[in-house]
């Protein structure tokens, strides 16, 4: 498998950076705002966007994750391992939620992640931010906040590297 670096740390960084600012701009602030990601990767994009928010703004936005493994529809196994839950362990009721993914694809986990949002309270509003938009979408959903558009072919497949798991900040598409 060979591959070609799409994202070194200095993009990645540079991107979160921008859409930092790009979520304080469309929600003038971020009163009001929850940041949600979807494990495991999405967890590590929320958390460096709100430090970035807290870096810019000087306030702390709340961060949430969200395990949609039983919500999947194109998954037969249900299993509920989750240990946070929507509404307990974050707020949603009322809140603006932002929610957080290394790659969107089809859109399937984005939809289910909606439906784990919405089964434990009424967010004001559902927002998505995410660091890879690879396309081949089977569902109408799009991202608000995008670090980077990344066009591939389905045979084609992205790896993002994040510090805190892996020790590098980098994507990488790789070809097989
Ligand atoms: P979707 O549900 O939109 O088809 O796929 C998005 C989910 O699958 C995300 O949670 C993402 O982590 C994972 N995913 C889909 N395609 C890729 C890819 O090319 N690379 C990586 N790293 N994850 C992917
Ligand atoms: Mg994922």
């Amino acid at each position: 498998t060979d591959y070609n670096v799409i994202m070194d740390d200095a993009a990645v960084r540079r991107a979160l950076t921008r859409v930092a600012h790009e979520i304080l701009e469309r929600n003038k602030g971020i009163e009001g705002c929850v940041l949600v990601g979807i494990r495991t990767r999405g967890i590590y994009l929320a958390q460096r966007i709100a430090e970035r928010i807290q870096a810019i703004e000087g306030v702390s936005i709340p961060v949430g994750e969200l395990d949609i493994t039983r919500y999947r529809d194109d998954r037969k196994v249900v299993e509920d391992d989750s240990t946070t839950v929507p509404g307990e362990a974050y707020p949603i009721e009322g809140m603006k939620v932002i929610l957080c993914d290394d790659v969107l694809y089809t859109g399937r986990t984005i939809r289910a992640a909606m439906d784990a949002i919405m089964d434990h309270g009424r967010p004001a509003m559902i927002q998505l931010a995410v660091l890879a938009d690879r396309g081949h979408r089977e569902l109408p959903i799009r991202p608000d906040y995008v670090g980077k558009n990344v066009p591939t072919s389905k045979a084609e497949e992205i790896q993002v590297f994040f510090q805190e798991a892996d020790g590098i900040d980098e994507v990488r598409i790789s070809h097989n």
